[in-house]
């Protein structure tokens, strides 16, 4: 919840309409100042104060504990110019609270915490769990000291500016390790505890086996990523209120894919029961890894035979690859998803061009490997080996990047070895389509005219078939230099089953500085004003233009008031 707490007019107005947009998340806590701030404090996770820094810096200061049991606080000032995160800017989440309270106000959010204002990842915000000198090794990273990094498992990790020595150090590691001084230890999901159980086995006994396997190897219940277990035992309540006490997925795999796997303690009794010789074993190495804990067995208060197994696996390391659509050109049409992934990574893989487009995006320490056109193989090959090494690699295309374009020469090479995050994009077709009006109301199909890797053959059979089957068509790589009269000859098979008035748009650089749109006739267009940087979309026979837009009915429009197809045949 979040408390507002105002003084004037002008700060009731202004948190009435945080009120108004939040009503689920937000409280309003009425009265004297300093009696509301001190009861917000106590109740709430977040405040926003519409006063002065000095009057509720004053008010919280024999109020603050610690950092991480604190609320956030953000102060916006009379005017409603600023939105300061004061306290609590990472834990407390006052940075993002004053850049959400700033967007909503029209203020300008103020955050002074060093790791978000220079674009250092902030090591508690990585999405691992972290322990030790948080704040001590963020500044020396900040500040340029030498920071030393120990993986002891691989993960793959944003760039860090750390190397081999320093006083400073960040430790990767799932063993169950203390933080030295000026040390902190990152946590990655490299653990897969594998387990078996008979039917009824109390959740006590599950949980208290695997927390107790763990403890025993060394290994911290941090770094578990997975329990996993056999399709029979999926429903096990034990096992399964075991994963949700624990906080992990559980993961169940049929016994013959288990059978298959090689373990050091197979038994007859699971395989009369399931049908595979181990479970535990087998569970937790059925995807790989090194079995750190083979098969351990519950140990029953009563005496009892146990009745849960349990097996420990470190997973072999996973990179992991980003593919990102930048979207057509302009900076407010990449997502603020495929910004975090730029961001996330820490080698870049991209056409040169690409590549410029968003450089002051990167952190500092990014590995920017670009080439030119052309290179595709190569580029789509060097970002998998990268992602196979177990780094953190963002494979970059312009619109959505699986729109003709890097996303499926990669994932071609890549196999199973590495994790894949998809980022869309908004790709030319949309951009243009957005400045045209509404050309895309009804079925469409994208076409591209290159015959670099699609014989002619092929692309005149598809637009012969959008022409017939009416969908209106946008054209992605229409014309070049040496290829210029594929586009006359695509048109001319369109024009055979359209009229000479149906509407086409022909949009270049959409959404870039020297964006230009055009809306001209099937019969009109001259294939010469078209190039590389240029979608055209032709429309269907019931698009039309209104108002100098480019508009295509919903079907049922038209069936119901034929008249509007009216002057496209
Ligand atoms: N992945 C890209 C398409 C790559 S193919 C996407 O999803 O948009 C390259 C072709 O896309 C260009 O020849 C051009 O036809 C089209 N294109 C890409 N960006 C464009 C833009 N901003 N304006 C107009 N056309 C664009």
């Amino acid at each position: 919840m979040i408390g507002l707490i105002s003084a004037t007019a002008a700060g009731a107005v202004a948190r009435d309409r945080l009120a108004a947009a939040w009503p689920d998340r937000t409280r309003v806590y009425d009265g004297p100042v300093g009696d509301a701030v001190r009861r917000a404090f106590a109740e709430c996770e977040q405040l926003v104060c519409f006063l002065a820094t000095g009057a509720v810096v004053r008010l919280i200061a024999p109020l603050l504990g610690d950092k991480a049991g604190d609320p956030g606080v953000v102060c916006v000032d009379e005017g409603g110019r600023f939105a300061v995160a004061l306290v609590g800017g990472h834990g407390g989440g006052a940075n993002e609270l004053a850049r959400e309270t700033g967007e909503l106000l029209g203020a300008e959010p103020v955050v002074t915490t060093a790791t978000d204002a220079v674009g250092l990842p902030g090591l508690d915000l990585l999405g691992l769990p972290v322990e030790g000198d948080v704040a001590g090794v963020s500044r020396a990273l900040l500040d340029g000291e030498p920071v030393a990094l120990r993986a002891e498992v691989a993960w793959p990790l944003p760039p860090l500016r750390a190397g081999a020595e320093g006083a400073y150090a960040i430790r990767v590691t799932d063993r169950l390790v203390e933080p030295a001084e000026r040390e902190v230890v990152l946590r990655p999901p490299s653990l897969v505890v594998g387990v078996g159980a008979s039917r009824g086995a109390p959740v006590e006994e599950v949980l208290g086996l695997v927390e107790r396997v763990l403890g025993e190897a060394g290994l911290s219940r941090a770094s578990l990523a997975e329990l996993a277990t056999v399709d029979a035992k999926a429903g096990e309540p034990g096992i399964v209120e075991a994963a949700a006490r624990l906080g992990v997925p559980l993961v169940a795999h049929c016994a013959e894919r288990l059978a298959a796997v090689e373990v050091p303690n197979p038994s007859d009794a699971p395989l009369a029961a399931v049908g595979t010789p181990s479970v535990a074993e087998a569970a937790a190495l059925v995807r790989g890894g090194e079995l750190l804990v083979p098969k351990r067995k519950s140990q029953r208060p009563d005496g009892r035979p146990a009745m849960a197994t349990c097996a420990v696996v470190r997973r072999p390391g996973r990179g992991r690859l980003a593919v990102v659509g930048l979207g057509p050109g302009a900076r407010d049409l990449l997502t603020p998803r495929a910004r975090a992934e730029l961001q996330r990574a820490s080698v870049l893989v991209g056409l040169d061009q690409y590549v410029d487009q968003i450089r002051d995006l990167l952190r500092p320490g990014t590995r920017v490997v670009e080439s030119g056109l052309g290179a595709e193989e190569e580029r789509a090959r060097t970002a998998v080996e990268e992602a196979r090494e177990g780094r953190a690699v963002a494979l970059i295309g312009s619109g959505d990047a699986g729109v003709y374009a890097m996303a499926s020469p990669a994932l071609a090479e890549a196999r199973d070895d590495i994790d894949v995050v998809g980022v869309p994009g908004v790709t030319a077709a949309l951009a243009a389509a957005a400045v045209l009006g509404a050309p895309l109301g009804h079925d469409h199909a994208s076409v591209s005219l290159s015959d670099l890797h699609t014989p002619w053959e092929v692309i005149e059979r598809r637009v012969r078939a959008a022409a017939e089957a009416d969908f209106v068509v946008t054209f992605y790589n229409p014309r070049s230099r040496g290829r210029d009269w594929q586009l006359p000859e695509a048109l001319a098979i369109l024009a055979g089953h359209r009229g000479p008035t149906t509407p086409v748009g022909v949009v270049r650089n959409a959404s870039r500085p020297d964006e230009s749109v055009r809306l001209t006739t099937l019969g009109a267009l001259d294939p010469a004003t078209v190039d590389m940087m240029t979608v055209v979309t032709v429309g269907n026979t019931a698009t039309r233009e209104v108002a100098g837009r480019m508009v295509t009915p919903r079907g049922y429009r038209w069936q119901e008031r034929p008249g509007t197809r009216e002057g496209t045949e």
